[in-house]
């Protein structure tokens, strides 16, 4: 695999993502957001969706200290996004051998193997059922044979519409898609089983995460508004664009899984957002400001099945957990302006497709 070299997509913000690595240096402007180390210097880990944006992210972060295998079967995962010194197993989820294989004498599975687009899910429940709900299943029985430690994530969708925000981890769950389904039955799997077998897993419901290497056509509407701001062209807006939503940065994500591969608040579930919410309208304006655009927004249909407000209650995951999310909206949108600017000196900006 290709080393994460500083011209790599995750290498220029390395500062946020591999922090145990002393990468950030005193010029950056940043606040020191180094922690003494990952904890899992001595432990054997596998990152399931390790190809994926955040499992990309985290395997930088344990790399080289730690032993990593990644299992990813490519679907929405790019090979090149695993730094180099992972162990590759190139297979689907469901795949029991190779389950078998990877999880073989591991001590800490961080879970992130999904499919991740609600409209895959829409379209195919039955598929999405299958990776994101048995292959939950699957990893949490070999973890209970391994006597492994496991992260499974979920996400803000189990809850939908919540009637109250900020929305904690003990609301009601209504999730609105297939998706959401799955992965409140993945996210009560794991509960089950640490209640049941004693094992120690972690459930953390992401909200809305963004960061570098976040690409393809389900990657997110920070990244789409950056696409399409680098072009010129209006940010297109689905609905009237006052739905609000929780943006957290990868790098505060690392910082949790981390955090939840050590606790011993096990068995249950921690939101991890920020607590605080922007409306779309207010994410384009950031977008804008941060690229320079002239291009303005243009407004179609909502989509159906959208969620209206979403802002996660923190508490647990800053109580329990010891995180507290601590990269801006602003800052981590001005740092992937300031890295794409960096990577395109020269070339013609990139059309969205
Ligand atoms: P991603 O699509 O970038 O990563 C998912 C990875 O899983 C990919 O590398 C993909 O190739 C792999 N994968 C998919 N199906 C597989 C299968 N059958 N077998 C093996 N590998 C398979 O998505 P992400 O944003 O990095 O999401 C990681 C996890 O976090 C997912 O479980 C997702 O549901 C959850 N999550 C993400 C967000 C977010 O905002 N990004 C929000 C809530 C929850």
């Amino acid at each position: 695999m290709p080393p994460l070299d500083s011209g790599s997509e995750l290498g220029a913000f390395s500062r946020y993502v591999l922090p145990y690595k002393a990468q950030r240096g005193p010029d950056t402007g940043m606040s020191d957001r180094r922690p003494p180390g990952t904890g899992l210097e001595d432990a054997t880990v596998l990152v399931t969706g390790g190809a994926g944006f955040i499992g990309s992210h985290l395997t930088a972060a344990l790399l080289p200290e730690t032993d990593v295998r990644v299992l990813d079967d490519f679907s929405t995962g790019e090979p090149s996004k695993i730094p180099d010194g992972a162990a590759v197993f190139r297979a689907d989820i469901r795949n029991e051998d190779a389950l078998d294989r990877a999880m073989a004498d591991v001590d800490v599975v961080f879970h992130l193997a999904a499919v991740v687009s609600v409209e895959q899910s829409v379209s195919n429940p039955i598929e999405s059922h299958r990776v994101n709900v048995d292959g939950t299943l699957a990893v949490l029985e070999r973890a209970r044979r391994e006597d492994a430690r496991v992260v499974v994530a979920s996400s803000a969708a189990v809850y939908g519409d919540p009637d109250e925000l900020p929305v904690d981890e003990t609301a009601a769950t209504d999730p609105l898609s297939p998706y959401g389904a799955d992965k409140l039955a993945a996210d009560t799997y794991a509960r089950v089983c640490a209640d049941a077998y004693d094992l120690p897993v972690a459930v953390l419901r992401f909200f809305n995460v963004y960061g570098p290497g976040q690409r393809g056509p389900y990657s997110g509407v920070v990244d789409a508004f950056l696409q399409r701001a680098f072009a010129d062209d209006p940010l297109v807006i689905h609905g009237d664009g006052e739905q609000t939503r929780d943006f957290v940065h990868v790098a505060d994500v690392v910082r949790t899984l981390l955090a939840a591969a050590s606790t011993a608040d096990t068995g249950r579930a921690f939101n991890v957002g920020t607590g605080e919410s922007v409306s779309i309208n207010e994410l384009a304006d950031v977008v804008r400001d941060a690229t320079g655009t002239s291009a303005g927004v243009e407004h179609v249909d909502a989509r159906p099945g959208d969620i209206r407000e979403s802002r996660a209650d923190c508490t647990r995951l800053r109580d329990r957990l010891g995180v507290a999310p601590d990269v801006s909206l602003r800052e981590g949108i001005g740092d992937l302006v300031a890295h794409r600017r960096s990577r395109d000196a020269g070339e013609r900006p990139e059309r969205l497709q």
